[in-house]
């Protein structure tokens, strides 16, 4: 027989014979839906209620429960249905109350108090009909807790079952808030707590874990409203759950005790707001005196705060702050679904005669190459210097240095070098000297310092004591290394210190002495020079070592961290002992950029630290515990908000101990950290000793809400906000060294100057058409460069001439968010490709006219933001409408873009370059009318509507030639949140068809070469440089090109073949996902509420149910000691052997065998 049938006839019976007389055909009809819907899964249950079977039975249950004395032949089986269809349907609760059955399902309960069995039913289906908080709500006004209440008792053997029903049916109930309410009011919440220690103190064998979960589980729920936690506050609940809970870690078991306490303890972690006197950056600057329609002060940004302080803790709303990445839901999706306004070209936004001011950024437009004619004696050196300088052009290629062994080679705990015992110390230094000695000439070195110094001109002028100030920090001081580092090896300096003391400039001078050029693109004299032109609002007086000495990629990439099982919850219940035992907490403040008598003398037994350079942005440490740090960053200048970025120095550590740091003050909702990312450590001493890198290194890594908010006083009214703790653990490699730990590899404003400048020395001008200019000077006053790269005409005649200023365009940008530093590393790639002698190089620049803002906020990047510029807002949010004077970066290069279309030029291609920290791998963002339509969702005729794809030739270029770029990570929607990012109005108004977002992750890859890898600073040029060649496939393939320029291509590149090679390998690599992050070995609960409770795990209550039945057969009136005690024990295998089924019973008529696989909460993640 059919289900269909047996439902049929079902609703047949029910509604002809309303006496007891078809009892038989009742009985049978029921057991043959039992048997049906057990086998099945709840694709059948489904069929059942969407055939009116759970109203049938309600129905049924109605007339049985009627009948006097009740017949629990019939009531058993029907409750049972009922349990098992009721928790799959999404409307039982509105069909229980529809058929006035909650005070059926009471009574029965009431009736049957002393029988346990009945009983237990009763409490299944109520449990059931409590889910739904309605239904709920109204059982807790009809006394059902109170009926619970009673049936709840501390530990006894006895009628486990009834009491497990009986506190699972209270957690439903007691997710309605105004049972909760009740329940604290009723004096519930100490007794729940009081069960949950006996059960606890009692059950030493573990027998009774669903119990002491359910009460958890209860708990939890009530903990839900203010009045609750502040009881459970009173109580003394966090000491309870948290002692209870040390008991239970040894034991892997108890996991779910431990994960529901942990949520209880967090959730109930009383609020503090973040240490510090206010929010608002350290840094402030005055705006010039421009209307702005809000307080200039609060930046764009200011928009949302407002409102009360914890105003009401009862609806906790959780405002998580993610402006960056993640799309925001607007309601607004005008943009995104309206053919007409996806298609308009905005009127350009200033008077079109400013356009003129322009032209004078496209000097190659205009230039006639006079100098052909009359070569001068210079440009014969260059060319010499640039031969001899040879090794500069390595074109940076990832893979060309990773061989069979790129992986990471299991080093030792230290992750570093030995500790500087004097070995081969020598060695690298000697190394150095002699390698530096081919590639730069000392006279050169000064002309580009003076030069360097008279391109930052103004600032000489203006205040000639700041730039004098610029200092080394000062290096480790550990006595023998010192001396051996700077009095044998310097005794022939140029300019040794009266006396032998060493200041530390003459540290500086000394270390310069012998270490110059050491790393490619990089001479800390350039350096130097650069750091000591640069305004910053905290007038920076010194240097961090790691940017002035350099940083050489490893020659290996190190694989992405494992996530350790349980490392967040240790990480919480670490925070908890806080409070539990504060008698462990130091709590000192050891660094204070508001209060900087706090930062200067070293304090015994704690690690210094420091932040006052470029892009350094620590704002506070407070030391905790003799090895744990909390650390608060420092807010975009002008604004309170966009924590993420950070880059200190500490030093005076232990060699080898664990030291634990939080950063308390994290703003998104999620993380990389918790994905497999490391951030960089960087320590002098290994530079010193020939080491001189950046490395990802920490462990017990995680990411996750603490208890800080924002307070009304300190967040100027942005309240309730919640913050998350970034926690990892270091091992520093040396004792007493000085470290610098960063989010990422840092990239700084000077470097980039350095980088530029040395670029432009080391080019083949003959070849290479390189200008520099200035687009514009900053708010802070400092330049932003400007770059138009392309190659030298073959001649001046009129032809190639011709060629050459006919080129099409090609325009880049990277880090309009300082934050994003990947960004400059892949721009830095770029550049030194785009320089180079490589022949495809060559060829790409006879391609191409680049224009290149390498950096599009410096002032971003100098003062240590994440996201902002110095007026507090997004650069990348103003694309639409720059005002020129708080945005002039923005304001200018979309100027200069109005130019070139103005004058028939528009880029053939636009990218800016990003760091994307949700992601991995690298991708590009791109604008496409259907692609946006469609995902809208709108039934748009795409026939009437054309559009050229050629927008996605370039990233399918890019998934062939970049390792780490992958095709499946890109989207082409336009986005209302994106609708004034440089990407979309780029292409809505400058026209630009292909105008992307370059993302680069901060962690790594998860497809291709790099899949299980992340990222470092090779990669990220590499994938720089593959752009580059992407740029000059895409030419080749979509523009018309002279015979010329294809036979030099087609000797190059052996295009077809590169591209299948590369295209089998990237096949090669599985299926790609389109999911963002598998799931992690622990379930990531970033919020203190989850709902991951496994409460709506369907086939625990049916297991239950299924365990009863066996149960039942030998159930008597009054149930013995021992049929509890076998049948719990009963229950616990089936726990444990959880596929194991039922054993049959012949007893009684309504049995069905068990099938399901039980996958309750008991049974942890392996
Ligand atoms: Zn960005």
């Amino acid at each position: 027989m059919g289900l269909r049938h047996v439902l049929f006839l079902w609703i047949l019976v029910n509604n002809k014979s309303k006496s007891s007389s078809d009892k038989d055909v009742i009985l049978n009809i029921l057991s043959v839906l039992t048997d049906l819907l057990s086998l099945g899964t709840g694709r059948r249950i489904h069929y059942v209620i969407s055939k009116g079977g759970t109203e049938a039975l309600l129905q049924a249950l109605a007339i049985a429960a009627r009948t006097e004395p009740p017949d629990h032949s019939i009531l058993l089986p029907l409750l049972r249905l009922l349990a098992r269809v009721g928790q799959r349907d999404r409307k039982f609760g509105l069909k229980v109350q529809k058929a006035e059955a909650t005070d059926i399902i009471l009574g029965l309960a009431r009736r049957n108090l002393s029988h346990h069995l009945y009983l237990t039913h009763c409490l299944w289906v109520l449990r059931v009909c409590a889910s739904n908080v309605t239904t709920g709500t109204t059982l807790g006004t009809n006394g059902t807790m109170e009926l619970l209440f009673k049936v709840i008792t501390p530990y006894s053997k006895r009628h486990v079952r009834t009491v497990r029903a009986a506190i699972e049916a209270l957690a439903a109930l007691l997710k309605s808030k105004s049972n909760s309410r009740r329940a604290v009011n009723k004096g519930y919440l100490g007794g729940l707590l009081r069960l949950y220690q006996d059960w606890h103190h009692h059950d030493v064998s573990n027998n009774y874990i669903y119990i002491r979960r359910g009460l958890l589980l209860c708990l939890k729920h009530i903990t839900n409203i203010q009045l609750g936690r502040e009881t459970f506050l009173g109580s003394l609940g966090m000491e309870i759950l948290f002692t209870s809970v040390q008991d239970c870690l040894s034991c892997k078991n108890l996991d779910p005790i431990i994960t529901t306490a942990t949520q209880i303890l967090r959730k109930c972690y009383p609020k503090e707001p973040l240490p510090v006197a206010t929010l608002r950056s350290s840094y402030s600057f005055p705006l010039p005196g421009i209307a702005k329609s809000e307080n200039p002060y609060e930046g764009s940004e200011g928009k949302w705060l407002n409102g009360d302080y914890e105003s009401d803790g009862e609806e906790e709303t959780e405002k998580d702050l993610d402006n960056e990445d993640v799309e925001s839901k607007e309601e607004d999706y005008d943009l995104e679904t309206d053919v007409n306004k996806l298609k308009t070209r905005p009127v350009l936004d200033r008077p079109e005669e400013e356009l003129g001011q322009y032209e004078a950024m496209c000097p190659e437009l205009s230039h006639n190459f006079q100098e052909f004619e009359s070569e001068p004696e210079e440009e014969k050196t260059l060319e010499d210097k640039t031969e001899s300088s040879a090794p500069f052009h390595f074109i940076p290629n990832a893979t060309s240095v990773k061989h069979a062994n790129y992986r990471w080679r299991k080093q030792s705990a230290t992750e570093m070098g030995p500790d500087p015992k004097e070995k081969d110390f020598k060695v690298p230094l000697q190394n150095l000297t002699k390698k530096e000695k081919c590639r730069w000439h000392p006279i050169d070195e000064k002309r580009d310092i003076i030069k360097a110094a008279q391109d930052a001109g103004s600032c000489e002028d203006e205040d000639r004591a700041k730039s004098h100030a610029i200092t080394l920090r000062p290096l480790p001081n550990e006595a023998a290394w010192y001396k051996k580092m700077f009095y044998s090896e310097c005794e022939y300096s140029i300019n040794p210190s009266p006396g032998g003391r060493l200041e530390s400039s003459d540290v500086a001078t000394n270390l310069l002495e012998k270490h110059q050029g050491d790393i490619p693109f990089h001479s800390p004299r350039i350096y130097i020079a650069k750091a000591k032109c640069v305004k910053s609002i905290p007038d920076y007086k010194d240097l961090a070592f790691p940017d002035f000495w350099g940083h050489q990629s490893p020659p290996y990439s190190k694989p992405m961290l494992e996530r350790k099982y349980g490392v967040q919850r240790d990480k919480v219940l670490d925070d908890v002992r806080r409070l539990i035992q504060p008698d462990d907490v130091i709590g000192r403040t050891v660094f204070d950029l508001d209060e900087p008598s706090h930062s200067s003398p070293r304090l015994p037994g704690s690690l210094t630290f420091f932040s006052k350079f470029e892009s350094g942005n620590l704002r506070k440490a407070i030391q905790v515990r003799e090895f744990e740090y909390d650390l608060i960053m420092n807010a975009d200048v002008n604004s309170n908000q966009h924590h993420q970025w950070f880059y200190f120095e500490v030093r005076d550590m232990k060699l080898a101990v664990p030291y634990r740091f939080n950063v308390i003050n994290c703003e998104k909702f999620n993380s990389q950290f918790n994905y497999g990312m490391q951030l960089v450590i960087y320590s002098v001493k290994e530079a010193l000793q020939g080491r001189p890198r950046w490395l990802r290194a920490g462990y017990d890594i995680c990411y996750y809400k603490n208890h800080y908010c924002c307070s009304a006083a300190a967040g100027g009214g942005m309240s309730g906000k919640c913050y998350y703790t970034l926690t990892f653990s270091i091992k520093f490699p040396h004792n007493d060294d000085v470290c610098y730990l960063a989010y990422h590899y840092p990239y700084t404003y000077s470097a980039m100057m350095a980088h530029l400048d040395i670029l432009e020395q080391n080019r083949n001008p003959k070849k290479v058409y390189w200008r520099q200019q200035t687009l514009c000077q900053t708010l802070g006053g400092n330049p932003c460069p400007l770059l138009t790269i392309t190659a030298m005409p073959e001649s001046k005649k009129r032809d190639d001439l011709e060629q050459f200023y006919n080129r099409p365009y090609v325009f880049l940008m990277a880090r309009v968010h300082p934050g994003e530093s990947n960004a400059s590393w892949v721009m830095k790639g770029t550049l030194e490709f785009l320089v180079s002698s490589d022949p495809i190089a060559d060829l790409l620049r006879k391609c191409f006219i680049f224009k290149i803002v390498p950096m599009l906020n410096p002032d971003g990047v100098i003062n240590g933001n994440h996201r902002c510029s110095l007026s507090g807002d997004d650069l990348n949010r103003q694309w639409l409408t720059p005002n020129s004077q708080v945005h002039p970066t923005i304001y200018h290069a979309k100027g200069l873009l109005y130019y070139l279309r103005s004058i028939g030029r528009a880029p053939l291609v636009f990218c800016d370059y990003h760091g994307h920290s949700q992601k991995k791998n690298v991708f590009l963002y791109g604008c496409s009318i259907k692609e946006t339509l469609w995902q809208a969702g709108c039934m748009v005729d795409t026939a009437v509507i054309t559009e050229d794809v050629g927008y996605r030739t370039l990233p399918k270029i890019l998934d062939k030639v970049a390792p780490a770029f992958v095709m499946n990570s890109c989207s082409f929607l336009v986005e209302k949140s994106r609708e004034s990012t440089a990407r979309v109005v780029v292409w809505r108004e400058i026209g630009v068809l292909r105008s992307y977002t370059m993302e680069s992750t901060y962690c790594g890859c998860s497809h291709g070469l790099y899949k299980g890898l992340q990222l470092g600073t090779q990669e990220l040029e590499e994938m720089g440089s593959k752009l580059c060649l992407g740029l000059l496939i895409l030419h080749l393939k979509s523009l018309p090109c002279s015979k010329k320029l294809m036979a030099q291509a087609a000797l190059l590149l052996d295009l077809e073949e590169e591209i299948t090679d590369r295209a089998q390998r990237s096949c090669s690599n599985s299926s790609l996902e389109t999911d963002d992050e598998p799931p992690c070995v622990e379930e990531i609960d970033y919020n203190t509420d989850s709902s991951s409770d496994g409460e709506r795990d369907f086939s625990e209550l049916d297991q239950e149910i299924q365990e009863c039945l066996s149960w039942a057969e030998g159930e008597t009136e009054d149930e013995g000691l021992t049929t509890g005690q076998s049948c719990s024990s009963k229950a616990l295998r089936g726990l444990y052997i959880s596929s194991q089924p039922t054993p049959n019973s012949t007893a009684l008529p309504l049995r069905s065998t068990a099938l399901g696989v039980y996958s309750g909460f008991e049974s942890s993640p392996a």
